[in-house]
């Protein structure tokens, strides 16, 4: 038998690479695997499994994916010797795979389910257990028929398989030390409580009433400190995290009549069968064989929202970040004790710290009135003096314009980042919902100084538009009567590239289920071309998918990509979707309007007001709310929502960090057209 280094060696100038020249074999009892991220001419990931003393090496161009639905290709390439495991560095221009190498992910693995490596080799099926920092769980190499090299690579359904995303945590946690799991660690502490605030570098949580206490799973073992028995639903749901080991960080919760978090009604709960706790979860100490309280707080939450499960016996504690005041007010209107503060890039450190804070929530009565209204929103000094406050705009349910000013304040500090930068258009409601309206592009004269204008060259010369920079500018144009906000879908600076590509579920007659078996199917398809969008409800009867897009792409890019999805979608739901733009021959479909992606063409942000009886608001949801069996957009209204942002957060932050990659999408759904 021939030297498996052979390949390796003739391919290589020792002389001027740095890689290692191999030496002879040595024996070593585990197996090991690295994975090198590789940015040569092409970037691709290199599997490299340590076997006959040589590591046999994949590369696989589009990295890993935890979700097992989405195979990768895998191209077998030359072995390598062992001593590559430790190798990183820069490969000279001119060299066989010039660029630079740097270890990606490193461990140990087992083979599984075949009795060796030779007999799983020769019938073209590697089945693999990985244990890294990235890379968990077993693993599947499957050969393909075009060729002898060519391997699709892809996640076995274990507990670790779940969304798409290329690390166990969906982080980096090269920084975790190896630690055994301590059984009885320090909990962190808030050590003083002060007014609210708003710092960018904070995050702020709810406070829960309830017993805060760690949860662990370990195997087929879980415990929550304090409790005899876990009650079965928390149970279940640390059973279901995606990992084989776990310590949580949280607080063991019960609600009373009112929905709200009560000490009493855990106790009884936890005295009784354990129905109705949940186990709200804020930290996560450690993973696996990691302690990862030397992370910084952002990724401990990160990897710890990824574990979590869609049960309902642990939920992950959401945060909003920088606005501290937000949450306060959201969470004082809604009757709760108090936020909590933390510095974002903190350690998880023992006892009382000053990177927590307590916040506690400012009196004041559950039910605003047309008075609570103006006490609050006259409270701080404005720029624009709130007019007519008393005036009714929905007579149905009696809520005033000093209501809508109160609701736009409470929720500033999430919608305000979504409409910022942006041309936006005002639709006017001066006499509320059942008066006469106006829609309105250009920013008149009278606009106060001190509001941004944008010059946007249009059709008919240049014309000034408002721009909604902040909570002044916002309840100015709130005050003019506006109820919904209608931002455009690019920037001040670049009103030419969007950097959001919509899907407009637009119902008309349809029922809402049919645009939620869409919006499912939606889901699926660009998640499955390795997308991340996002969803909320119009506010009205419809929803809206977002995708966040990069810099450089022009609405032509967005508008095509939408359409074909759209396409794609009536083709799969060919009974309730339809791309028909006359109403009259839709036949009581949903329409999926792909066309708002033009310039001058404009979306109700999250959060936004809409102009109808109820006074229901544009709702992000999670993409698991789609199987609630109380979903409806009427659920979403001025006077729920700011609790639900206080529970969750911004759930459509995304829609401003995770702007992603269209053209690596536009080729995936191409295949998709291709492959049906
Ligand atoms: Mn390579």
């Amino acid at each position: 038998m021939s030297d498996p280094l052979d390949e390796y060696r003739k391919k290589r100038d020792f002389r001027v690479t740095p890689e290692p020249e191999p030496a002879p074999p040595i024996a070593r009892d585990d197996a090991t695997f690295v994975v090198h991220r590789h940015e040569a001419r092409n970037l691709h990931y290199d599997l490299r499994l340590e076997h006959g003393g040589v590591l046999c090496s994949w590369a696989v161009p589009r990295g890993f994916s935890y979700d097992p639905g989405e195979k990768r290709l895998a191209v077998r390439t030359e072995d390598h010797p062992l001593e590559y495991e430790h190798f990183s560095g820069r490969i000279p221009r001119g060299q066989y795979g010039a660029g630079t190498m740097a270890i990606w992910d490193r461990g140990t693995y087992e083979l599984v389910k075949a009795r060796s490596w030779d007999e799983a080799v020769a019938r073209g099926e590697i089945k693999v257990q990985l244990a890294g920092r990235r890379l968990r769980g077993e693993w599947h190499l499957v050969r393909t028929q075009q060729s002898k090299n060519s391997w699709l690579l892809f996640k076995s359904r274990d507990l670790y398989a779940g969304p798409s995303r290329d690390s166990a945590l969906g982080i980096d946690i090269g920084a975790a030390p190896r630690a055994p799991m301590s059984i009885t660690p320090a909990a962190m502490h808030w050590d003083s409580e002060v007014a609210g605030f708003d710092d960018p570098a904070w995050v702020f949580e709810m406070e829960f009433d309830g017993l805060r206490c760690f949860a662990t799973k370990d195997g087929s073992t879980t415990a929550v400190q304090g409790v005899d028995t876990v009650p079965r639903g928390v149970n279940d749901a640390l059973a279901a995290l995606r990992c084989s080991r776990a310590m949580l960080d949280g607080v063991l919760v019960a609600l009373d009549g009112r929905g709200r978090p009560d000490r009493g009604a855990l106790r009884a709960a936890l005295a009784g069968d354990g129905a109705g706790i949940t186990y709200y979860a804020f930290d996560l100490l450690h993973w696996e064989e990691f302690d990862l309280r030397p992370l910084p707080l952002f990724d401990r939450k990160a990897a710890l929202r990824t574990l979590i499960a869609d049960l309902p016996g642990v939920s992950y504690v959401d945060h909003v970040t920088g606005s501290g005041q937000a949450l306060l007010q959201a969470i004082s209107a809604a009757g709760l004790p108090a936020a909590i503060g933390k510095r974002g890039a903190s350690l998880y450190h023992e006892g009382a710290h000053s990177d927590w804070r307590r916040i506690a929530a400012e009196p004041t009565t559950a039910t605003a009135g047309p008075t609570e209204a103006e006490r609050r929103t006259n409270r701080a000094t404005l720029r624009t003096k709130p007019t007519n406050l008393g005036k009714v705009y929905w007579p149905a349910e009696g809520y005033t314009k000093g209501d809508l000013l109160a609701y736009y304040r409470s929720v500033a500090d999430v919608l305000v980042p979504h409409l910022r930068d942006r041309p936006v258009h005002l639709n006017r409601f001066p006499d509320g919902i059942d008066g006469k309206s106006f829609y309105q592009r250009e920013a008149k004269e009278g606009t106060p100084e001190w509001l941004r204008t944008a010059p946007v060259p249009s059709d008919d010369g240049i014309v000034p538009h408002h721009v909604i920079d902040d909570l002044d500018a916002l309840l100015h144009v709130v005050n003019l009567g506006s109820i919904d906000l209608h931002p455009w879908l690019s920037r001040v600076s670049t009103p030419d590239s969007p950097d959001w590509a919509v899907l407009d579920l637009d119902p008309k007659q349809a029922p809402f289920a049919d645009v939620v078996r869409i919006a499912r199917a939606a889901g699926r398809l660009l998640r499955g071309i390795g997308l991340r969008p996002l969803l909320k409800t119009s506010g009205k009867f419809g929803m809206h998918v977002f995708v966040p897009l990069r810099p450089g792409y022009t609405y032509d890019h967005s508008r095509m990509f939408c359409e074909a999805v759209a396409r794609i979608l009536v083709r799969e739901l060919p009974d309730i979707a339809t791309v028909e733009r006359l109403p009259d021959r839709r036949d009581g479909k949903v329409y999926l309007d792909f066309l708002q992606n033009r310039r001058s063409q404009t979306i109700v942000p999250p959060y936004s007001v809409r102009p109808i009886r109820g006074a229901s608001v544009s709702a992000p949801l999670a993409w698991d709310e789609l199987e609630r069996d109380d979903l409806s957009p009427q659920l979403f209204t001025i006077r729920s929502m700011p609790a639900r942002i206080g529970e969750r957060g911004d759930l459509f932050r995304a829609a401003l960090e995770d702007r992603q990659d269209l053209m690596q999408a536009i080729e995936a759904l191409e295949d998709v057209l291709r492959g049906r």
